[in-house]
């Protein structure tokens, strides 16, 4: 039997009323959140609440003073080697946007290229395609081999001199792979090019080192952390903070402003970040971390490891249900379908017995074309599912497959 002992800390799963048994398996969409972080926002808006950065009153000193340690606590968090290299964002999509937006027109030129993988999420595929359609820039694609695995032979061929940008997900979400970023990233440097992280699956299966990896850019979301949604990070390497220009224009990010023209700008991290920030997210995003790193990344992965193995084994038993990828290396998701029946349809049922799990493309279009569906069925999971979860779904799916046949 494998339990959590951290499942009571979620409100979502201990009150829920709508379903008996509860059983969420949807967090690789967005992980529930923890009362501490809950809470923390609450305290934000009930007792502290004012904007950053502008006031000289004690309410925004302090606001200001809270944000900044929250920048700290994600550098760390990250191994980043200084929180300036730490910007935030409204999640991944964004800040894989922002990375487009500055780095491609600064440093790319026409007939330039980029990498990007089979496997990406849509938010690592059209921020490029947009940008190479504007710059004149050509994508190419590092395709997985028959097995859905990244080959580092395979990447090696395509890169070249004109490569300016790999584009890569640590872990993907479909497959759940954990992707050999660290000596992708060694591969695209000797080209001379740069390399984006995007981290959304990663930053919460595994212990994430920016340093180690060795990346330019790593992007992650706080909602997939246990953190409230509308908050992520960008992780800059120190080398591009100031070479980079802004992207957005407007309040914060200015160091003076001219007219007609002429403004200058801060420095890194409040160059990218124009505007009133999102503080009670940032807010709910450090005490996220603060409760991760209570627990221990390590007894995650363990405790994440241990269901995974045992859902695999677990749902192989079901009659015709077809597990995608490969069980030696993955964190996190598990894909699959049931025979030829519809995943909409796997899915509906499963939500009448009390099941999350999601059902679609997964915004990886490209990846499901290689698996030759529209779409398929995913579980994933978090630190708070446990053994019994893992029962009450495939106990579900075998009466699936007696009524559906
Ligand atoms: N990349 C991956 C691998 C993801 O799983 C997701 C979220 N499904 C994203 C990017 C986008 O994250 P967000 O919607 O929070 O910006």
């Amino acid at each position: 039997m494998i339990t959590s002992s951290w499942r009571h800390d979620f409100p979502t799963l201990t009150n829920n009323q709508q379903t008996s048994p509860f059983v969420y398996l949807d967090s690789a969409a967005t992980a529930q959140t923890p009362l501490a972080v809950i809470e923390r926002m609450q305290r934000f808006y009930t007792h502290e609440y004012a904007t950053v950065h502008r006031g000289i009153h004690r309410l925004s000193a302090n606001a200001t003073y809270n944000m900044e340690q929250v920048r700290q606590t994600v550098a760390n968090f990250v191994n980043a080697k200084s929180n300036d290299e730490i910007i935030f964002t409204k999640g991944t999509t964004e800040a894989i946007n922002l990375v487009a937006n500055t780095y491609l027109p600064t440093f790319a030129q026409t007939g330039d290229e980029i990498i990007i993988t089979e496997m990406e999420h849509h938010s690592n595929i059209v921020p490029w395609q947009m940008l190479a359609q504007r710059l004149g820039l050509t994508i190419k694609v590092w395709r997985m081999t028959a097995e859905y695995r990244l080959d580092l032979n395979d990447l090696q061929k395509l890169l070249s001199k004109k490569t300016k940008l790999l584009g890569l997900t640590h872990i993907s979400n479909v497959l759940g792979c954990i992707n050999p970023i660290k000596a992708a990233t060694a591969m695209a440097h000797q080209c001379g090019a740069a390399v984006l992280i995007d981290g959304a699956q990663g930053i919460m299966h595994q212990a994430v080192d920016v340093q180690d990896i060795g990346c330019d850019f790593y992007a992650f979301s706080g909602h997939k952390l246990y953190g409230p949604t509308g908050i992520g990070v960008l992780y800059i390497a120190q080398q591009w903070l100031n070479t980079l220009p802004p992207w957005e224009g407007g309040g914060a990010m200015i160091d003076d402003v001219q007219l007609p023209i002429g403004t200058t700008y801060q420095t890194s991290p409040w160059r990218f970040e124009a505007g009133t920030p999102n503080i009670a997210g940032i807010l709910g995003l450090g005490e996220a971390i603060t409760y991760i790193n209570h627990i221990g990344m390590d007894a995650i992965v363990t405790h994440e490891e241990a269901l995974i193995r045992y859902a695999e084994e677990k749902m192989q038993h079901v009659d015709s249900l077809k597990i995608y990828g490969n069980a030696a290396n993955r964190a996190g998701v598990i894909p699959f379908n049931l025979g030829s029946h519809h995943a909409f349809d796997v899915g509906s049922f499963l939500d009448n017995y009390g099941v999350a799990i999601r059902t679609g493309h997964h915004c990886a279009i490209p990846l499901l074309r290689c698996l030759q569906q529209s779409v398929v069925c995913r579980v994933s999971f978090g630190l708070y599912n446990d053994s019994q979860d893992v029962d009450i779904f495939v106990d579900r799916m075998r009466h699936i497959k007696k009524l559906l046949g």
